[in-house]
């Protein structure tokens, strides 16, 4: 499990996060929502170790994520950052990266690695694209490829930065619904999305930022009942129940 304390983190000894105190539960999904620039990647890189805190305790399994070594995190944690660099890679041996932290200096894959990425590959559906170069795939499959690459790394806990942002509506749903069956595996999601809807009815949580200060941290239901998420988004949010489906959100913006 990963938990802030009272913790502040930014860059150039800039405070962006300021004084998070959160817990993110195993077996969960929590999204963290909030306008550009309020600081959710930054609490995102803050809690996977990426980025130092600047005061306060991040700790990881109850110890401080400063006393574990780089491969002891990336064996309970991993990251799929918002940016990344396309590199001229096959997406078998993009899997394989995943597998890294267990190999050592050496690299040399073992059995064990080779059934992680295989599984990896069936599980993500992308058995008959193992050679392809990933430049060669569309967004859709790159990003299949990168959830490959963070479901062969096993860990417990999953960072997730902008997911589905850019892909089409029906990869969207697919790559959601990867990330319900990671949750039904026991895994700890957190995640940051753009989509509203999607964040209020994915999630069990939700992070909700404003000016690099955690403003809520609360269901779905309790979110929309503060009316928080209108006042930072200046928008009003209308449930609509859907017959035998989840209640979905309807999103329009404030007049004044
Ligand atoms: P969000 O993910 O909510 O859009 P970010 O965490 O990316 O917000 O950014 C929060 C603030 O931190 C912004 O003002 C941004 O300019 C600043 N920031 C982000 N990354 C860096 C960086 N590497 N160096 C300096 N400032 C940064």
């Amino acid at each position: 499990m990963v938990s802030l304390q009272n913790v502040s983190s930014g860059y150039n000894g800039q405070e962006i996060i300021k004084d998070a105190s959160i817990s993110f539960e195993k077996g969960t999904i929590t999204t963290i929502i909030g306008k550009n620039g309020s600081g959710k990647t930054t609490l995102l890189r803050t809690a996977s170790g990426l980025l130092k805190a600047l005061s306060g305790k991040v700790l990881l399994n109850g110890r401080n994520i400063k006393e574990h070594s780089s491969n002891e995190i990336a064996r309970q944690i991993s990251f799929l950052p918002q940016t990344r660099i396309t590199p001229e890679i096959s997406v078998y041996n993009l899997v394989m990266h995943g597998r890294f932290p267990y190999m050592g200096f050496t690299r040399i894959s073992q059995e064990k690695d080779k059934k992680a990425v295989e599984d990896a590959l069936a599980k993500m559906g992308l058995a008959e694209y193992r050679d392809r170069n990933i430049q060669t795939l569309s967004g859709g499959e790159r990003q299949k490829a990168y959830l490959a690459m963070v479901l062969a790394q096993d860990t417990d806990i999953i960072f997730l930065d902008e997911a589905i942002t850019y892909l089409d509506i029906n990869h969207q749903f697919e790559i959601l619904n990867i990330i319900l069956q990671l949750k039904k595996m026991g895994k700890t999601l957190v995640m940051v999305l753009h989509d509203l809807n999607s964040a209020l009815t994915y999630s069990d949580r939700i992070c909700l930022m404003d000016k690099g200060r955690i403003i809520l941290y609360a269901s779905s239901e309790k979110i929309v009942e503060s009316r928080e998420l209108e006042r930072v988004f200046h928008v009003n949010c209308c449930p609509v129940a859907m017959d035998g489906e989840s209640t979905q959100y309807v999103f329009t913006l404030k007049k004044d």
